[in-house]
């Protein structure tokens, strides 16, 4: 990954105040990547952030986990930050649980609370070219069915 991160923002209806008050706390960082997320959630963070760019997918409920996931397959994501709410189910569980499985299977940086994502934004890797393991998945698709 390169030294600008592309940066996925999800969060959940009740985690998205929280979301917004993380992003205006790291406002100088974050706006030096390139930011994705789902629909209600990229237009808070976009409205918070004076305009900044923000790519907006579809909302959740109606399929934008699956596309962030789309994203992740295609190695075209490097940081997950998913504010998940764990005290209410959702419409898409199935999708969201399906994006989080999807974020471990490529390896990719994933923050699903705000004290991980704290840590991961004071990385000093978010500044730096970064090659994180591929895994080797080789085995899997040449398996006999
Ligand atoms: P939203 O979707 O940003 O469109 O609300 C987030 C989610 O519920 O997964």
């Amino acid at each position: 990954m390169e030294e600008k991160k592309r940066i996925a923002l999800i969060a959940h209806d009740h985690k998205k105040q929280e979301l917004v008050e993380w992003v205006l706390q790291h406002k100088a960082i974050i706006t030096q990547h390139e930011l994705f997320a789902t629909g209600t959630t990229g237009r808070l963070v976009e409205e918070a952030l004076g305009g900044y760019p923000v790519h907006k997918f579809q909302s959740g409920p109606l399929g934008g986990d699956q596309q962030i996931g789309a994203l992740i397959v295609e190695r075209k994501l490097d940081v997950l930050i998913f504010f998940w709410d764990p005290m209410q189910a959702q419409p898409h569980d199935p999708d969201v649980k399906a994006l989080l499985r999807i974020a471990a299977v490529w390896n990719i940086v994933m923050a699903c609370d705000r004290t991980t994502a704290d840590f991961v934004l004071s990385s000093p890797l978010m500044t730096k070219s970064y090659s994180p393991l591929v895994p080797d998945f080789s085995a899997h698709l040449n398996r006999k069915v």
